[in-house]
């Protein structure tokens, strides 16, 4: 099995694909480490596509001022949908030594929440 390089004491299957600011897409799913994609036993034109995919991530958030901008909610979606096109193919390249699961993101709702208050 491939050494995801995670805290966990033993190698792990669990894996999660995940959008955040500056870190690479797979995540292991139990001590939350976030792997190096180069590392991983991901096609190169999959993880071309994975590094489009998280550099898009965040657009609806304007970061100097903090707030939400037009479209938060389509742009969101938007990525979450694209996310999950490339997380069925991860999946189905990592095969079924792996148990890989989607994470969409929800910031948005998370503003909406914070500003509520
Ligand atoms: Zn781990």
């Amino acid at each position: 099995m491939f050494n995801t390089g995670c805290r966990c004491e033993k190698p792990t299957k669990f894996l999660r694909m995940e959008a955040d600011f500056s870190s690479d897409p797979i995540w292991c799913d139990i001590c939350s480490s976030n792997l190096d994609l180069p590392t991983l036993p991901l096609s190169f034109e999959l993880k071309n596509e994975l590094m489009k995919w998280i550099l898009e991530y965040g657009k609806w958030l304007d970061l100097n001022t903090d707030k939400l901008v037009n479209r938060a909610f389509e742009l969101q979606r938007e990525h979450n949908e694209w996310g999950l096109r490339l997380f069925l193919k991860v999946e189905s390249e990592l095969g079924n030594q792996y148990c890989i699961r989607f994470s969409p993101s929800t910031s948005v709702e998370t503003y909406i929440q914070r500003d509520l208050f």
